[in-house]
């Protein structure tokens, strides 16, 4: 991008942005919170360095990335530009266990933690590395075949087991709602807030985080008790719609 259109662009991220954090609040109070109560996470799977700088100077300050390969680069990215010093990067896609290394140290959170065997991989390159690796368990709330991650059934069975990995600090949950259905996005949100109470009250931990949300449902998600929204298209991409 030359100059011009880097501010040009700029200026659609910003004022998107405001659209955003206004429907934002809105969700919030449906759910007696305020917008500060869910943090935003800017996915920039699909743009360069460069959007992701103009979204920082928009006022994002977390990012998500869905490879390991892609959340290196950023993070090198981020490392190398000193006014973005303290930009969160998130790891939101599918781990396999031999890239569980090029994302410790780099991810400020994996949301995608989907069997216990990933787990107790990640439990255990942490340690190697001296670090406790912050996590969210990944929840196949609508059992459709195409997504990743536990059955509420076996997340409940396997909780004990999880919380017992001395290199994992669990914080939460996260899932993905069946695209283009509001009803069904609402029942898959309200279903992982309603797993969330139940694994509390059998843990006795708190489970905080939970990461549901995303362009096209995140007001929902927001209604009905997310804390984190992951989102793309609506961020950067100006031919995407904010909905709703
Ligand atoms: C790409 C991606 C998002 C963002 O999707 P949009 O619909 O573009 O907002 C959120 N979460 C995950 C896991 C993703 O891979």
């Amino acid at each position: 991008m030359d100059l011009a259109e880097m501010n040009e662009y700029e200026a659609f991220v910003a004022g998107r942005r405001e659209a955003i954090l206004e429907r934002l609040a809105q969700a919030a109070t449906a759910s007696g919170r305020t917008r500060d109560d869910v943090t935003v996470l800017a996915v920039s799977k699909t743009v360069s360095a460069n959007e992701v700088l103009c979204a920082w100077h928009a006022g994002y300050r977390a990012f998500g990335e869905n490879r390991p390969q892609e959340l290196r680069r950023k993070a090198d990215a981020i490392d190398s530009t000193p006014e973005m010093a303290g930009a969160r990067l998130d790891m939101i896609g599918n781990l396999q266990t031999n890239k569980i290394n090029q994302v410790l140290g780099c991810a400020e959170l994996i949301h995608s933690v989907s069997s216990l065997h990933l787990a107790e991989a990640i439990s255990k390159r942490a340690l190697a590395k001296g670090l406790v690796a912050k996590v969210l368990l990944e929840v196949n709330v609508s059992g459709e075949e195409s997504k990743s991650g536990f059955s509420p059934a076996l997340v409940t069975e396997q909780l004990d087991e999880m919380l017992a990995l001395p290199g994992l600090a669990l914080e939460g949950l996260m899932t993905m709602a069946p695209a283009n259905d509001p009803s069904e996005a609402r029942r898959t949100f309200s279903g992982l807030r309603e797993l969330r109470e139940d694994l509390r009250g059998r843990s006795g931990r708190s489970l905080d985080v939970l990461s549901m949300g995303m362009s096209d449902d995140f007001g929902i998600a927001v209604e009905e008790g997310s804390t984190l929204i992951r989102l793309g298209r609506v961020v950067f991409d100006p031919s995407h719609p904010l909905g709703e």
